[in-house]
């Protein structure tokens, strides 16, 4: 009997693709920011992207609406710079509604008032080609089908980049690297030190698959609404109809009412209600077990629209997203971590890069509800340390994975912000190279006075 190696070394010879002062590693919304910022500075940079097209969780997961980029109350605009530009874009093409005519509870937010003023309804296909558009015109390279694998150390610093495309192994050299993969994979394989999940148990939120349903009688679902809303005041879309089939055992996903968004287009609405608990969104099997699991409960929810929900008795299923959407993984660890309580207390820092008002909006771990905890003020603040993992000397993160606990991370993982972050990890890393310094030690008045030029708010 022959014995089979538990794993295998090899040699490889890889070519060098590209030699570039920066490299962002992954196209979702921090990376399609970090890589216009970085261009648009003057620096010559490259976007590695494992799919076809940009965007990640809010294209191949289709994600969406944008949460609000305003403050709590709607008064103020609080993420603009690349983020709105994008959103004009799509608003040019017909494919989005601006959040400034968008209002709490209605349709376009699920019918859901706290922190859900000023959201951003969306096309996919709009978007798609609105960012990749920007990132174009800010004259990035962009490599679609290319996976990063691995990183070349120097010490602390990130010398190369190994990257898989049709062609093989390659490898970038690039002066800067900005981490925009979702999960950090690029900071962990530099050495970075990160959290996962919850401190006190590492569980993390459920994913989600979204679904695109249309054939939906919208007048129908917005009366049914706001009937029930007189009737019970704080109902949520569908919730008395799931508790009845619940009861019935007609119901049987963990999700105690429907989200259902309203999207531009008429007689179609975005699904956010499929879940899988018990998923670590950077372990192969566990992702695969999410696909199938979740894609069964989408025909699942089909079935019972058509059955069950006024309005929804024609529905279509449009499609199913490329990918299952991973609300949380890793946390990488930087000269600061962001805490729920920074951002229910509305906490302001002196190196600012960003503003934000969402809400805390934990999805359970282990159960069928969740925790949406409005902010007591009118923003807070994510500063430029959250960007800085604390190990490597030449990399900055955005996204998702910044540098914040389980509960600041519930915030500031929604779209707006992992923009506003992404804006300011590209164009830091330009800055750090013009200057002639790392990172960490780049002067973060010329930061935030170069992003406030370029549109931002900060
Ligand atoms: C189910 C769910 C519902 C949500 N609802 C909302 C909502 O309604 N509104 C809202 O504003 N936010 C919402 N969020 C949060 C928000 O969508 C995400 O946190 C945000 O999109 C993350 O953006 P990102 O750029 O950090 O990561 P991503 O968008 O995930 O981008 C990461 C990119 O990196 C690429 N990548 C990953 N690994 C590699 C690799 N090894 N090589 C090459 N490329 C790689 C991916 O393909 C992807 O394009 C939701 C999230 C989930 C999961």
């Amino acid at each position: 009997m022959t014995d089979i190696p538990e794993s295998i070394s090899r040699t490889w010879n890889i070519p060098l693709r590209a030699t570039v002062d920066v490299a962002v590693i992954g196209g979702g919304s921090a990376g399609i920011a970090a890589a216009s910022a970085a261009a648009r500075n003057d620096a010559s940079t490259v976007l590695v992207e494992r799919y076809g097209f940009l965007g990640g969780t809010s294209t191949a997961g289709m994600v969406g609406p944008f949460m609000t980029s305003y403050t709590a109350d709607g008064k103020r605009q609080l993420v603009a710079g690349l983020f709105q530009e994008v959103i004009d874009r799509m608003v040019a093409m017909g494919g989005a509604v601006d959040p400034s005519n968008t209002e709490s509870g209605s349709a376009w937010s699920s019918f859901i008032k706290l922190g859900h003023a000023n959201v951003t309804p969306f096309q996919v296909e709009s978007l798609k080609m609105a960012t990749l558009e920007m990132v174009c015109d800010a004259g990035a390279q962009i490599r679609f089908h290319t996976s990063f694998v691995d990183v070349v150390m120097q010490g602390e610093r990130i010398t190369g980049i190994v990257i898989l495309d049709k062609a093989g192994l390659g490898l970038l050299r690039p002066k800067v690297v900005v981490d925009t993969s979702g999960d950090g994979d690029i900071a962990v394989k530099a050495g970075a030190s990160f959290e996962v999940g919850r401190r006190e148990d590492g569980k993390m939120m459920p994913v989600t698959l979204f679904l695109t349903i249309g054939n939906v009688d919208d007048e129908q679902v917005v009366a049914w609404m706001r009937e029930h809303e007189v009737l019970h005041p704080g109902e949520r879309l569908f919730e008395c109809i799931v508790k009845r089939a619940r009861a019935r055992g007609e119901w049987t996903l963990e999700r105690e009412f429907l989200n259902l968004y309203r999207e531009p287009i008429p007689g179609q609405w975005r699904v956010n209600t499929t879940r899988v608990q018990n998923i670590d969104g950077t372990n192969p099997a566990d992702l695969s077990r999410a696909e199938i699991e979740s894609r069964r409960q989408a025909w699942e929810l089909i079935r019972f629209f058509r059955s069950h929900c006024p309005g929804l008795e024609n529905s279509q299923l449009i499609a199913t997203a490329s990918q299952v959407g991973v609300r949380e993984t890793r946390h990488i660890l930087g000269d600061y971590v962001l805490s729920g309580q920074d951002v229910l207390e509305g906490r302001r820092f002196d190196d600012a890069i960003a503003q934000c008002s969402y809400p805390i909006d934990i999805h359970d771990p282990q159960g069928p509800r969740g925790r949406l905890e409005g902010i007591r003020s009118e923003h807070y603040e994510i500063p430029y340390r959250c960007l800085v993992p604390r190990q490597v000397d030449n990399l900055l993160v955005a996204g998702r994975p910044i540098s914040a606990d389980h509960e600041g991370a519930a915030s500031a993982r929604v779209i707006p912000p992992c923009y506003a972050t992404g804006q300011a990890a590209g164009t830091a890393a330009a800055l750090s190279i013009k200057q002639g310094v790392t990172p960490r030690e780049l002067d973060t008045e010329l930061l935030r006075s170069t992003l406030r030029k370029q549109g931002a708010i900060v």
